[in-house]
């Protein structure tokens, strides 16, 4: 049986053209950047070219680009490394990925009072009625990564003159991000999430804001992220994220039409069903939609063995059960709640691959439900 990958948003497969590019970097070109000779100065220009590629897609300077090992270490760096001392307010969002909601719980220990600004019911911030806000540090994702919204990153960066952080794992590669329009001080992203490698993500980090470095001991990369870059992997970064911007709009065109009849295809197999998440405009590849009357556990199961990779929710959370709270803070019901499944796909999704899914689905959904009838 043929596996169908409904589960982009946890990771990408990386694409074969971002390979053929790192390549070179795992063999001839090997040097390490920081060494003065000419190998190591020819893997120091591929970094550099990197940095420069990675800050020309995203609106930033060369300068601005910090490579970390991937976004929880980038959402780390920023959270930790703008708070400081003394404890003050965090504005944050009920939305949060896991790696800002931690260091930023981590900071609640420390004497910070958190401030969560709360979700409409299709999953976006409301920052309604707009006020001035006087915090240490602010944070808003751009994308979420459970339900696809789209957030008001620059409605809320206008009302704070705070240090801004924005999460835009879920966005950078896949809708047009401008850092110097955010306007925001601090941005994250990460290659696996648009075909790159996994363990290479990045900070963009805006000229003149001073950061406190999670480790010590190196002078690389102005020393806010000390030790020898990885220069195969940030290639791979540069690579894809290039790809995933010159073809933007078409892919995000035909992840719509996928969308619309994946949906389509589960109304019809697995009726009733409950689309969480905005209707339109979030993020086109992404879907979560509850099935009442089953628990999300056991499709997640049924799915799997039946050859259907998706997810119950954020992949980091995943092996325990708790409901999911970006769909808790949407207010969703309980039967939505625990029966919510995530279906992430790409502009490589084959329509067939899509109705196949949502047959396998309509089966898996369709037993669990007279299991339950039968339990009653
Ligand atoms: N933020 C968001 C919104 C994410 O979806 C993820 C990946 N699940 C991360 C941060 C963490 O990224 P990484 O896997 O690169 O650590």
């Amino acid at each position: 049986m043929e596996t169908i990958y409904l589960d982009h948003n946890s990771t990408t497969p990386t694409h074969p053209a971002v390979i053929h590019a790192m390549r070179p970097f795992w063999s001839e070109t090997f040097g390490n950047p920081a060494s003065a000779h000419h190998v190591g100065r020819k893997a120091r220009q591929a970094l550099e070219d990197a940095r420069a590629t990675v800050a020309r897609l995203l609106d930033a300077e060369p300068g601005e680009v910090v490579f970390t090992s991937g976004a929880t270490e980038a959402n780390n760096l920023a959270i930790h490394g703008l708070l400081g001392e003394p404890a003050g307010a965090v504005v944050s969002s009920a939305i949060e990925h896991p790696s800002v909601n931690e260091p930023i719980r981590q900071a609640a220990q420390r004497g910070f009072v958190v401030v969560q600004l709360p979700v409409d019911s299709c999953g976006m911030v409301t920052i309604d009625p707009p006020h001035a806000i006087a915090a240490r540090l602010v944070t808003l994702m751009l994308a979420n990564n459970e339900t696809g919204a789209i957030q008001p990153v620059r409605e809320l960066r206008v009302q704070s003159e705070a240090p801004f952080h924005c999460d835009a794992v879920q966005a950078a590669g896949k809708m047009p991000v401008s850092f110097h329009s955010l306007g925001v001080t601090t941005l994250s992203l990460s290659a696996h999430k648009f075909q790159g490698p996994r363990g290479i993500g990045a900070l963009l980090m805006k000229k003149g804001t001073r950061l406190k470095p999670l480790f010590w001991g190196g002078h690389q990369q102005q020393g806010l992220r000390p030790g020898t870059e990885p220069v195969a992997l940030a290639v791979g970064l540069a690579a894809a994220l290039r790809m995933a911007c010159e073809e933007m709009e078409p892919r995000a065109q035909r992840c719509r039409t996928l969308r619309d009849e994946f949906l389509n295809a589960l109304q019809k197999e697995a009726s009733p069903i409950v689309l969480n998440g905005p209707k339109e405009g979030g993020l086109p590849h992404t879907l979560n939609v509850s099935f009442p009357g089953c628990r999300a556990e056991a499709l997640l199961i049924r799915l799997d063995l039946a050859g259907v990779a998706c997810s119950t929710g954020s992949a980091c959370s995943s092996g325990s059960l708790m409901p999911s709270p970006v769909l808790q803070a949407m207010g969703c019901p309980p039967d939505v709640l625990h029966s919510a499944m995530r279906f992430s796909f790409s502009h490589e999704t084959s329509e067939a691959d899509l109705v196949e899914g949502a047959q396998r689905i309509g089966q898996a959904v369709r037993a669990l439900r007279a299991m339950a009838w039968e339990e009653e």
